[in-house]
């Protein structure tokens, strides 16, 4: 039995929480839940990280966390509970799948199956930002050696582990020249260590472009966090739905796992949301604690129900679906199909999910340094 902290969120979240819990429980997912409290309900109450400290007590001692999606109200003052979450417990890598599962989800791009490993702490994400003069707002890009060494090293350690056979680095270092810079310098070295594993940097706005054309040519793609997590949404959205892929934040320690979307308020309360994001997230808990049979079994049924056309509203399309689903109903066709496997997509076998032990970053020597002038700025 093993113990996990889970949060239900804000909007859609309790609903697709609710679904994915009791889809995995049927399948026989040895967890214990201890539930936490956290985002909208936390923030307007005056805390305004969104959540509460005892909370984090709970999340660091059970150290596995699943997590549906929360509301950051707008205006100042609000800290983005996920950027904190990511940042104070470490999770340094964002590893998002997504893959069309055509035909019986309607998709441009028929055979589109890549993985997007987004590095998590760092980059413009970090949201340091701070007012230089009255009309001057700057936001700083902070890109580490270490951090470019963790997520790369994954990338290739995860093409490796699930037999992947290339990994594509997007950057945008013809203009950054030394924060993305290190990163392709970076990935150029890893990259080395992998001869089995092809590999290959786009500048990343036509990388983008042809993600979004033809994502068949893409395997594994690395990249900073800011680029990872908006393509990781178009790469979603171009499977059929953002609603249809899970994320799992990965660190030495704690793993985080989630829907890549957000907690789309105007779905709320109406048993209309696709849980399958939050469900893919659990699918990635259930491997990484070693609960791979479980994995399996309810990866196996979810696209037996794909692929029997019962659809919730965000991919169903008349033609090609059978059943327009709510949320509870979709739960329910896929734990009437456990045990089942489907028909047209490959089965999947989980037999080596077991996380991934990456050696530790070996500190550099230090530069040397020598001091020749200073700048100060004030306003
Ligand atoms: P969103 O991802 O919540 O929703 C955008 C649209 O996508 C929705 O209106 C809906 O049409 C569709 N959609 C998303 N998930 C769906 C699902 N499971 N089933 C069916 N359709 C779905 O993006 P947003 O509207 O920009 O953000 C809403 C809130 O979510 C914001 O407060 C934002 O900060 C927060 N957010 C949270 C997370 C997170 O907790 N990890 C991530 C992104 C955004």
């Amino acid at each position: 039995m093993k113990k996990i902290t889970v949060a239900k969120g804000d909007g859609i979240g309790p609903e697709i929480m609710d679904a994915t819990l009791e889809i995995i429980l049927a399948a026989g997912a040895k967890i214990e839940i201890e539930e936490i409290e956290v985002g909208e309900k936390v923030y307007l109450s005056g805390n305004t990280s969104g959540i509460a400290n005892s909370s984090w007590d709970i999340i660091r001692r059970n150290k596995i966390f699943l997590k549906a999606p929360i509301t950051t109200p707008q205006g100042g003052g609000y800290k983005s509970l996920n950027v904190t979450t990511r940042k104070f417990l470490g999770l340094y890598s964002n590893v998002r799948p997504c893959r069309s599962l055509h035909p019986f989800v309607s998709t441009k791009h028929p055979v589109m199956d890549v993985v997007i490993v987004r590095e998590n702490e760092e980059d413009l994400y970090a949201g340091i930002e701070h007012q230089q003069t009255d009309e001057v707002i700057q936001c700083l890009k902070l890109i580490s050696r270490p951090g470019c060494e963790k997520i790369v090293r994954y990338a290739f350690e995860y093409a490796k582990q699930q037999n992947r056979k290339k990994v594509t680095c997007f950057t945008k270092d013809n203009i950054m020249k030394q924060t993305d810079g290190l990163f392709h310098k970076v990935f150029d070295e890893i990259a080395k260590e992998y001869p089995e594993i092809e590999n290959e940097h786009w500048i990343i706005d036509i990388g983008a472009a042809k993600l979004a054309d033809s994502p068949e040519a893409f395997d594994v793609l690395v990249m900073p966090n800011l680029y990872g997590d908006v393509l990781s949404d178009v790469a979603a959205q171009i499977t059929g739905s953002v609603g249809l892929a899970g994320s799992a934040n990965i660190g030495e320690e704690c793993a985080m796992f989630e829907a890549i979307h957000g907690s789309a308020p105007r779905r709320a309360g109406q048993n209309i949301a696709n849980p399958s994001g939050l469900l893919q997230g659990a699918i990635m808990m259930l491997n990484h604690i070693g609960q791979s049979d479980v994995a399996e079994k309810v990866q196996n049924a979810w696209l037996k129900t794909i692929e029997d056309g019962i659809h919730t509203y965000d991919v169903f399309k008349e033609g090609v679906s059978k059943e327009k689903v709510g949320t509870k109903e979709f739960a329910a066709a896929v734990i009437d199909r456990l045990g089942q496997k489907p028909e047209v997509f490959p089965a999947v076998h989980y037999d080596k999910n077991i996380p991934m032990v990456l050696p530790k970053y070996k500190k550099k020597q230090p530069a040397k340094k020598e001091l020749v002038g200073v700048d100060v700025f004030v306003h």
